[in-house]
């Protein structure tokens, strides 16, 4: 599942294809883009922020105006430099390949743009929220967002204040809510909730050590940097690298007990009901 540290590699595929070159072509399979043609436009950089794709693009000299398709609040001011915005939510993914290799992985149907430069091709799959805005007005889409806990700006002290700001709320909530801090998703909620022994019910005001389980996400993602395979448990391999996420009925790794599964907010969550008690 994509959380904050699969979208920084992700990030960071995009930045090794695609930085510094030209594009040669575009083609995108969404309504809003789909009149967009990239073609001799630079890639500047590719970023991300939490869970968002920043693909960072210069327009050539010649280019007159917005592109089509851009959704820009001031197309006039915006200059040469726009940005290509995605997010993967449950199931997008980019995948970069040589210029001839065969696409391998995912259906045809699922693809939602192609860029293609002399060294690669980039290839996004049902990617959420494509938009083309420019790069000065990035903050309007990830400007809400929390602290991000792979940025270069990473600041837990706020995201501690803006958990501590809303007492009442779940911490298996809180800790989703992007606005709080930025890139935690199921997994690592379930499974810091669980190292710190924490049921994910309790409220936030009723949490021992915020400070401590803020950063003990962050160590968990940043961890998992620079690998597709996500493990909090020190394992890679298949079956081990969890101590309660997706392991519903089968016996906790610490005590024995199963292992529960159960909807919280929107989201399903799982835990041990003997190594994370419920606190009031
Ligand atoms: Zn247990």
């Amino acid at each position: 599942m994509p959380e904050g540290d699969t979208v920084w590699n992700t990030a960071r595929v995009l930045q090794r294809a695609l930085a510094g070159s030209r594009l040669t072509g575009s083609d995108f399979r969404v309504p809003q883009l789909a009149a967009t043609d990239l073609a001799g436009w630079t890639v500047r950089e590719s970023a991300s922020r939490g869970k968002h794709l920043l693909l960072r693009l210069t327009a050539p000299p010649e280019a007159a105006g917005p592109p089509a398709g851009a959704a820009a609040a001031r197309p006039d001011a915006a200059g040469r430099d726009w940005t290509l915005h995605s997010h993967l939510r449950m199931d997008g993914a980019w995948r970069a390949y040589a210029p001839g290799e065969r696409w391998a992985g995912r259906p045809a149907h699922l693809i939602r743009v192609v860029l293609r430069s002399p060294g690669a091709v980039a290839v996004g799959y049902h990617l959420h929220e494509l938009a083309l805005i420019p790069t000065a007005e990035e903050e309007s889409l990830v400007g809400h967002l929390g602290p991000d806990l792979l940025g270069p700006d990473w600041d837990p002290d706020e995201a501690v204040r803006r958990l501590a700001a809303h007492p009442d709320q779940t911490i298996g909530e809180a800790l989703l809510d992007q606005r709080n801090l930025a890139g935690v998703g199921n997994l690592y909620k379930c499974e810091v909730l669980f190292l710190r022994g924490i049921s994910p019910w309790t409220p936030v005001r009723a949490v021992p050590d915020l400070a401590g389980t803020v950063a003990l996400a962050h160590r968990l993602l940043a961890a998992n940097r620079g690998r597709w395979t996500q493990s909090t448990t020190g394992s890679l391999h298949r079956g081990q690298t969890s101590y309660v996420y997706g392991r519903q009925a089968q016996p906790c790794r610490r005590c024995g007990t199963a292992v529960r599964k159960e909807e919280l907010g929107d989201r399903v969550t799982y835990w041990c009901p003997a190594c994370q008690p419920e606190r009031r």
